[in-house]
């Protein structure tokens, strides 16, 4: 029997529940997994732990069978009763939310006013709120908000140059997301590199699916990327980023699109996928280059040259700079990615020791900057340590 506190990481969607097991103060989960399709006829349930992979079906059942099956597996293992408190993942906490909360009445009242800013997300994380009540009545558990960390952002960064009744009335305004993993990044590269806690200045890429990056000044967000939605800013494997509001409207015209015409659009079918035609993955991009496909090194470029653009941009909110991260999994992974935007940040002072870059994939990070470069790292991020860890912290264990 284990009796090691453990903390249950929940990221519950609309037919999704992730979720990871840590011992308290452990970064490593002891089970991850993820149930998929949830209500759909192929609705499964993957447990992967030290001994592999393993898959059992839900049989069309949702959040509730997919907990079910969850606690199933972990009172198996004999790691039920070790579970001590559940933090979940929760996308959208406007401005109501600075900081990670235990779940009260209240919080959840919060959580549902959010859902019109992440309709998307907020309405699934409430189930799966609900589903881990009902499966761990007595645990504390604690609710984590990807908007958290820019909530620091100064007024200058966070409105939109729209008349202010639109932030007033409707709370329209640059929220910022994959604030956990920002975080994290930044308080491990004080740590990493020794710097001051009260005078730093960090450059932080965190590039996956959805991609955004952020400025850290003094250990603060200053500005990020990512606006009141995830649409805005990088080119990322679907979402367009960044594009003159003008030219959706001349489009819509020219097409006869609705809004949802443009919501698929801008979300679903543009970024690295829109620009190459083949794909929205990166690896995949990497070798159609490489095999001399011209629009997939195109897109490759558009995305390398939009994050130089906007890191350059983030710049000048910082006081002094002393280092980029680059994280998720291509700031992880493409050594290509990573030395094509460091080459156009030499006027920043960077520059790549390009055997370093080769050797920072799959989960191992480093220095990858030249001699006399400004500090350019790779960093694996660790949502789920940093969810574990405030609702450790906040369940008082
Ligand atoms: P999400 O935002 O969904 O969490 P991830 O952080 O997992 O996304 O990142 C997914 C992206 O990472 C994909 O574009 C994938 O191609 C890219 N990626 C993963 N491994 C590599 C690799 N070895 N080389 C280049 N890109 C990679």
């Amino acid at each position: 029997m284990t009796t090691l506190p453990h903390i249950l990481v929940i990221n519950c969607g609309s037919s999704s529940v992730k979720f990871a097991l840590l011992p308290a103060a452990s970064r490593e989960p002891v089970v991850s997994g993820l149930a998929e399709c949830l209500g759909l006829d192929d609705a499964r349930i993957t447990f992967k732990t030290a001994d592999g992979k393993h898959t059992a079906s839900l049989n069309g059942g949702k959040h509730a069978e997919a907990m079910a099956a969850l606690t199933g597996f972990l009172a198996e293992h004999d790691w039920l009763g070790s579970v001590a408190a559940v933090g979940h993942r929760i996308v959208h906490g406007g401005e109501r939310f600075q900081q990670s909360a235990l779940i009260t009445p209240e919080v959840i009242e919060g959580i549902e006013a959010c859902c019109a800013l992440a309709p998307l997300h907020n309405p699934g994380h409430l189930v799966g709120i609900r589903a881990a009540q009902q499966a761990f009545p007595a645990l504390p558990q604690v609710v984590v908000f990807d908007t958290a960390f820019h909530q620091t952002l100064p007024k200058s960064a966070y409105l939109y140059a729209i008349p202010q009744r639109y932030h007033r009335d409707y709370g329209v305004r640059r929220y910022g997301m994959h604030g956990t993993s920002h975080r994290f990044i930044a308080a491990e590269t004080i740590a990493a590199l020794g710097l001051d806690p009260a005078d730093n200045g960090i450059l932080i890429a965190h590039l996956g699916n959805g991609a955004s990056a952020s400025a850290i000044s003094h250990g603060r967000c200053v500005d990020t990327t990512m606006g009141m939605t995830p649409l805005e800013g990088l080119v990322m494997g679907t979402r367009s980023g960044d594009i003159d509001p003008a030219a959706v409207t001349y489009i819509a015209r020219r097409e006869g699109l609705d809004l949802d015409g443009i919501d698929t659009l801008l979300n679903k079918q543009s970024g690295l996928l829109g620009v190459s035609g083949i794909s929205s993955d990166c690896r995949a991009l990497e070798e159609a280059a490489e095999a001399g496909h011209p629009d997939a090194r195109l897109a490759l470029d558009m995305f390398a040259h939009r994050l130089a653009r906007l890191l350059g941009g983030l710049a000048t909110s910082l006081t002094r700079l002393d280092a980029l991260v680059f994280t998720g999994g291509i700031g992880e992974n493409s050594s290509l990615l990573r030395e094509m935007t460091l080459a156009r940040l030499s006027l920043l002072g960077f520059s790549v020791d390009a055997a370093a870059n080769q050797l920072a994939v799959r989960g191992i990070g480093g220095v990858i900057s030249g001699p006399g470069s400004v500090a350019a790292l790779v960093m694996p991020t660790n949502e789920e340590w940093m969810i574990a860890r405030d609702t450790a912290e906040l369940a008082g264990l």
